[in-house]
């Protein structure tokens, strides 16, 4: 069991700059049997209990996020090290980009034309858009049951 002053001594708060230019503060706590928690003070963090600035500050991006404090750096990188966390961030991170690559697939393939073969593909790209996004769905639910847990 860690006391209080263990829990501060665990936790590293970073200020970061989203890439829509507005800053946050993520904070990365080190709980008991190597669990970590981790939250951020922008909206979509309230609202979704992940964000992109936890997934990022997790995959080590600290220079992307304007975060150019090389002790804050170490902290992160040795709290998250081997983690739990640093797997599902980089779990949700792929799912992401997967998530995102069907979509934007979707929208080049986008047509109106009731031809055969052009209906055959605009479905082929709505299951894609689905399992990626089903894919994404359950990374998320994964990542913040990890991130959620009790310090
Ligand atoms: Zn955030």
């Amino acid at each position: 069991m860690l006391t209080r002053n263990d829990l501060a001594r665990d936790a590293v708060a970073l200020d970061v700059t989203g890439i829509e230019g507005h800053a946050h503060r993520v904070r990365v706590t080190r709980g008991a049997g190597g669990s970590l928690r981790v939250d951020c003070t922008c909206a979509f963090f309230q609202r979704e209990r992940w964000c992109r600035h936890v997934v990022d500050v997790l995959c080590m991006r600290l220079r992307a996020l304007g975060v150019p404090d090389e002790e804050a750096a170490f902290a992160v990188e040795e709290a998250v090290m081997g983690t739990a966390a640093e797997d599902q961030a980089h779990a949700l991170d792929r799912a992401l980009i997967a998530y995102e690559r069907a979509l934007a697939a979707f929208e080049e393939g986008r047509s109106t034309s009731l031809s055969a073969d052009v209906v055959e593909t605009m479905g082929t790209l709505a299951r894609d858009v689905a399992d990626a996004a089903a894919a994404f769905g359950d990374a998320a639910i994964r990542f913040k049951r990890t991130i959620g847990e009790a310090a």
